[in-house]
This record gives C-alpha cells, structure tokens and sequence, in this order.
C-alpha cells in the first residue's frame, strides 16, 4: 500500500535519514516528492512510503520517536473529468508533476498519489475543473 505523509524537521534530526531508516530499517521503500530545508537546518518532506501497512505504521512510530512530527496527507486534488478539456494548462503548476499528457491519446492525466493537495493547479483550469478534496 501507498502512504503519503508530511515530515517536519528541525537542526536537532535533520541528520538522521529518513529515507534510510525507512528503507533499511523497515523494508519500505520511500520516495521524496519534495523538500525544502531552511538555512538552520530545519524544513518539511514530503514522502511517499510504499510497502507493508503494519511496517509502515512501524516505520513512522520509529520516525516520531527520533523526534520528526509525521503527518498523513490524506487530501489531494479532484477533477471533474466531464469539465476537463485536457488543455495541459495544469501540468506547469505542479510541483510534483502529478498532471501529465498521454503521448498517444494527448489527454492530460492525473495521479493523486503524488498530488500534495497544494492547490496550485486550481487557478490555473479555465473550466473550474479542479478543486481540493479536504
Ligand atoms: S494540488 Fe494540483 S498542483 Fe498541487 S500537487 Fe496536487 S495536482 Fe499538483
Ligand atoms: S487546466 Fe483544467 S481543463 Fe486543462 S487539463 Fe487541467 S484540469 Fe483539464
């Protein structure tokens, strides 16, 4: 199963590797859709863990007690498929690139378990196509 959860960190944990201890620790296999690191050391991850439901569980009770504050990120964006033209004006505004367009049929795409429910797509669809699921 796929997980997908926000990780805060501060200059006290931000050497412990996150993807390391998930991955060698836990059998999972962890993959950073983004992250941003403040000059002093502390910032936010933003990660899908795939693997094992109990090890993950696992894996994120390791995380908590090394002092990280592990959040799941349950919401991501909708598309009203009937709206969508398949204009491709999203795919720019992701940051995880989770729009994109289908080199045969040239439809746009969406994958929801990279989305980070950011909302930057949303302006961006002349139709109204998108909105957060919250
Ligand atoms: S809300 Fe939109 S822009 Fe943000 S990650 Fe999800 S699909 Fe991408
Ligand atoms: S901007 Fe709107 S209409 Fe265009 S591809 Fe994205 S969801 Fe579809």
């Amino acid at each position: 199963m796929v997980r997908k959860v926000k990780i805060v960190f501060d200059e006290m944990n931000v050497q412990e590797s996150v993807t390391y201890i998930l991955a060698t620790e836990f059998g999972l296999k962890p993959n950073v859709l983004k992250a941003e690191i403040k000059g002093d050391g502390s910032g936010i991850m933003i990660l899908i863990i795939e693997g094992d439901q109990a090890k993950a569980d696992a894996g994120i009770a390791r995380l908590e007690e090394l002092g990280f504050v592990v959040k799941e990120l349950e919401r991501h964006i909708l598309r009203d498929k009937e709206r969508c033209f398949s204009c491709g004006a999203c795919i720019s505004q992701c940051p995880t690139r989770s729009f994109a367009f289908d080199p045969v049929t040239w439809e746009v795409h969406l994958d929801i378990d990279t989305c980070i429910a950011c909302g930057s797509c949303i302006d961006s669809c002349s139709v109204k196509a998108l909105k957060l699921n919250i």
